[in-house]
């Protein structure tokens, strides 16, 4: 019989290694990939649907790519639980699925309960995260809309480690962006849990001065610790309370759920891999991607890095399938574009090698970078990043 990989999540470490384990392959292995949504639907570039610039459709990729091209064998389900030990996934519509090899790529999960108030006002809609992209997003961009001229939207940031550092700033360039044509008189407070700026302080502190001044004000070590809905109000360790017409919070957050089992590092929270293979250091035979693992040091959780460990992942499960050693030291690398309006754009870069003494990866030393300023051409090569990554994973 033919091996079977069974990849949960279609997102970027999921629907890149399913592509991926179909062409090291030569598709000789079967690919089963299970995800609920209906399409793909990007994070990166959703800032810019918040801020007005872009569209969902601009943001949404079909998986028909993968499919007909790949012979990816797509399941529209959720896996509800895994058993590990007899190699089995059983779906939310009650049928099972025996493996070989198990990918989990199911990005992350939310702790709303760390925040007194958070879980009921992401319930009844006084909070927000969007930080899934999908309905969201839309319903951040609609109360974004609906916030008087002279109203005051925040977002709030928790301590990292959180999907993707620069995704926040990024996000308050968008809202200032909108706020600075739409309602000059209304206000964006960012009010952060982390001592700094997390990815590119220089550079997005000179684009807000810059662009946005007296729109938009930055406070660190803004430790949220209540939220209260009806008031519209936030509560922090130190500081004083803020009230606002929107209330963009981002919780703390952990691997997906259904990584759980796996999820033993840093406080329950994230999986620990060997980074040769992206095989879960707990588990035999289950490789984790993405967002939901332990990042290695200056390793961020990015679109672009799960891309990548969805290929050295599935290198891996193809040369383990076949009874060879899997690539002894991979070299992978991360880009992060961060759009600071609708056209200017910044970047960061580094490039990764496998570290056999330490069993981590580290930054090559004079690799990567960051930009000298935002620019137009670099707001043309994170649109072709993104066209470039979608056709790496999806067509
Ligand atoms: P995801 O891409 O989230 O994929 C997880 C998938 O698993 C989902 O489709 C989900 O439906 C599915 N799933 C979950 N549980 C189950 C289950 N039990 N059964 C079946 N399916 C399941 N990264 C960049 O590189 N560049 C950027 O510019 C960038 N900008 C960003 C901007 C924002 C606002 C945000 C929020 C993130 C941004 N990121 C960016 C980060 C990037 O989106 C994530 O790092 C990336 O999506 C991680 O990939 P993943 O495969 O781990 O998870």
């Amino acid at each position: 019989a033919k091996a079977r990989v069974l990849v949960v999540g279609g997102g970027y470490g999921g629907a890149t290694a399913a592509r991926y384990v179909r062409i090291f392959s030569d598709h000789k292995v079967d690919v089963v990939m299970v995800e609920p949504n209906a399409a793909f639907v990007s994070c990166p570039l959703s800032n810019l649907v918040v801020g007005g610039s872009k569209q969902m459709a601009d943001i949404t990729v079909p998986y028909s790519g993968l499919t007909r091209a790949h012979g990816v064998q797509w399941v529209q389900d959720t896996v509800a639980a895994i058993d590990f030990d007899t190699k089995t996934a059983r779906l939310a519509n009650g049928a099972t699925i025996a493996y070989d090899k198990l990918v989990l790529s199911p990005g992350i999960d939310f702790m709303p309960d760390r925040v007194e108030g958070l879980a009921a006002a992401y319930t009844s809609g006084a909070a927000i995260h969007a930080w899934k992209a999908g309905p969201d997003t839309l319903a951040l961009r609609r109360q974004l809309e609906a916030m008087p001229d002279g109203g005051t939207f925040v977002i709030a940031i928790p301590e990292a480690p959180y999907r993707c550092p620069p995704g926040p700033y990024e996000r308050a360039c968008q809202v200032a962006w909108y706020l600075k044509r739409a309602k000059p008189r209304a206000k964006l407070l960012v009010l952060d849990a982390n001592p700094d700026v997390t990815s590119k302080p220089a550079l997005f502190k000179k684009a807000w001065a810059d662009n946005y001044a007296g729109i938009l004000e930055y406070r660190a070590n803004h430790k949220l610790t209540r939220v209260d809905g009806a008031k519209r109000t936030l509560a922090f360790e130190v500081h004083d309370e803020v009230r606002a017409d929107v209330l963009n919070v981002l919780p703390p957050m952990r691997a997906g759920a259904i990584a759980t089992p796996l999820a033993t590092m840093a406080g329950n929270r994230w999986c620990g891999v060997d980074f040769r293979t992206f095989e879960s250091t707990v588990r035999k035979d289950v490789h984790v991607l993405g967002d939901s693992t332990l990042s290695a040091s200056g390793m961020p959780k990015s679109g672009h890095m799960a891309n990548q460990h969805g290929k050295v992942a599935a290198a891996a499960i193809v040369s383990q399938l076949n009874g060879w050693e899997p690539p002894a030291a991979p070299v992978i690398n991360n880009t992060c574009y961060s759009f600071v309006d609708d056209r200017n754009v910044i970047h960061v870069a580094s490039v990764h090698e496998y570290f056999a003494p330490e069993k981590t990866f580290r930054i090559v030393a004079g690799s990567g970078g960051v930009s000298t300023a935002p620019s137009e051409t670099e707001g043309s090569y994170a649109f072709n990043w993104a066209r470039n990554i979608w056709s790496d994973m999806l067509a």
